[in-house]
């Protein structure tokens, strides 16, 4: 992935007043824009691409297409990346029904194209990150939700990893970062039956969950992002729980 860092904006990340944005709890990274263009996802998107279309037998017919309309400059990588990024289904929707080409391809590409961006991206920033304090509910680099935590029960800190760009940060437990719900009556906690040191704590109120790991437990440090794909089977149970599965699985666990 190195190869790619090239892509990155650095005159405009170094133009960023980290101090000013963590400390009105603001995420390093403008939602509403991530300093991206088109030019900066299309290296990322060329490297992708075969790859996925080599694997991707069933959905080929819609990423043929949606590769001629981005050589046709028809297509905006950036504005799928935001709209996912931001949660704007309706924007996803909008591109989907305007090419004929389906939501969950659609998230797929674009968090694909997303990932390698904000992770060179939150790389670039770590050192400057750990002199600040943040203890917010979403990324202190990309704004996004937690998709799983680890918790130390001894000293009651809880650690969030967000996927989209590889960051951890503290938060406190007990409290779900989707909804702020603090009520431990209104939150499940689903133990899997194999001795794993992993659990599902789900909220009733919004129906969010996290998949996290008790750091005692477990061996060593953890690598969140091999943790994430090892435990798709928390997903499934969470899912067969009623509560919302992220995006990204739904293309794995419906399109095959
Ligand atoms: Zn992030
Ligand atoms: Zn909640």
């Amino acid at each position: 992935m190195q190869h790619l860092v090239a892509v990155l904006p650095f005159q405009k990340l170094n133009s960023i007043d980290i101090a000013a944005r963590l400390s009105t709890k603001q995420p390093i990274l403008n939602n509403d824009q991530l300093l991206i263009d088109d030019k900066n996802l299309e290296p990322i998107f060329d490297s992708i691409f075969p790859v996925l279309k080599q694997y991707s037998y069933r959905n080929k017919e819609q990423l043929l297409r949606l590769e001629e309309l981005n050589d046709r400059r028809k297509f905006s990588l950036k504005q799928l990346v935001l709209g996912l990024i931001n949660n704007h289904n309706e924007l996803i929707d909008e591109i989907a029904q305007k090419f004929d080409i389906s939501n969950q391809v659609l998230e797929l590409v674009g968090e694909l194209i997303a990932v390698p961006y904000l992770e060179l991206s939150a790389e670039y920033f770590t050192k400057k990150l750990s002199k600040f304090h943040w203890r917010e509910p979403f990324c202190p680099v990309c704004g996004n939700k937690p998709s799983m935590a680890k918790i130390d029960e001894q000293d009651r800190v809880k650690t969030l990893w967000c996927r989209f760009c590889d960051t951890n940060w503290t938060f406190f437990d007990k409290v779900c970062p989707h909804c702020l719900n603090d009520n431990i009556e209104t939150q499940t906690f689903i133990f899997p039956s194999n001795n794993k040191p992993f659990r599902i704590e789900a909220c009733d109120k919004c129906k969010n969950y996290l998949k996290t790991v008790d750091g005692r437990a477990s061996w060593g440090e953890i690598n969140f992002s091999v943790t994430n794909v090892a435990t798709y089977y928390l997903d499934l149970l969470a899912k067969k729980h009623g509560y919302n599965l992220n995006n990204y699985f739904k293309f794995y666990f419906e399109s095959n």
